[in-house]
């Protein structure tokens, strides 16, 4: 593909990781109406391009382009203040948000975000997601946390975002009245966190259904967290938040 003046800036490494990224990022989105996670256009996925002795840049997907119709020349590439660099649409509306956790989190890859029902439910009542399931011990180390209430239009959904998960072992915030956004060392493990999140939500507000769900001892969360991290998959799922 032919490219604006903006990415023809940039080393030729440079740009051919960004069609790498391109496809994948675009790959990727398939998987959110997959798992249920997102109705309509809503839902993005966005993935970090490092630019050595430069500042990174992002790929994420379009405004309002329906998932059917994404491809990967559809993708956008924005700067890490969530100006375009190259694409013939808009950006998402969310890339402010994704922007900010990457200049914030640099040891971050990847940036999800959906308004999938159950962790949105719980989001919508201000409750983080208590930590009673072994599997959230593993992947997230703790409850799902809170994130403040934010408007869109300036940084403060980032802002909210970052200050939260800085604090959390957590990969997902549950952003009040808003939905999840979740981080990974790159945009396929945001998206499993995008899905685990959905799950576990689903899971422990069915278990709130038929009583009191009880909780994990802190000292067992710890041993699951760490056993997961470090033992089960060979490192790769080493945690992505200090
Ligand atoms: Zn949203």
């Amino acid at each position: 593909m032919t490219s604006t003046p903006g990415l023809a800036a940039y080393p030729s490494e440079v740009r051919e990781e960004v069609e790498r990224v391109r496809a994948l990022v675009c790959d990727l989105h398939a998987e959110l109406p997959r798992w249920g996670l997102v109705v309509w256009t809503a839902g993005n996925v966005s993935q970090r391009v490092r630019v050595p002795g430069g500042e990174d840049l992002l790929v994420i997907k379009p405004s309002g382009v329906t998932y059917d119709d994404l491809t990967p020349e559809s993708m956008v590439v924005c700067d890490l203040e969530g100006n375009l660099v190259d694409g013939s649409r808009a950006p998402s509306s969310d890339t402010a948000a994704h922007a900010y956790v990457y200049q914030h989190m640099p040891q971050v890859g990847g940036v999800v975000h959906t308004h999938s029902t159950y962790a949105t439910a719980w989001a919508a009542r201000g409750e983080e997601v208590p930590c009673v399931l072994t599997m959230m011990a593993d992947e997230f180390g703790g409850p799902i946390p809170i994130g403040p209430f934010a408007l869109i239009g300036d940084d403060s959904i980032g802002r909210g975002i970052v200050e939260t998960l800085r604090d959390s072992r957590s990969r997902a915030v549950l952003m009040r009245n808003h939905g999840p956004f979740t981080i990974g060392r790159d945009a396929k493990d945001a998206v499993k966190a995008a899905v685990m999140v959905e799950e576990v939500a689903r899971t422990v507000h069915i278990s709130r259904q038929l009583g009191e769900p009880l909780p994990i001892a802190q000292s067992d969360i710890d041993s699951l967290y760490a056993r997961y991290q470090n033992v089960y998959g060979q490192g790769d799922s080493a945690p992505v938040n200090p």
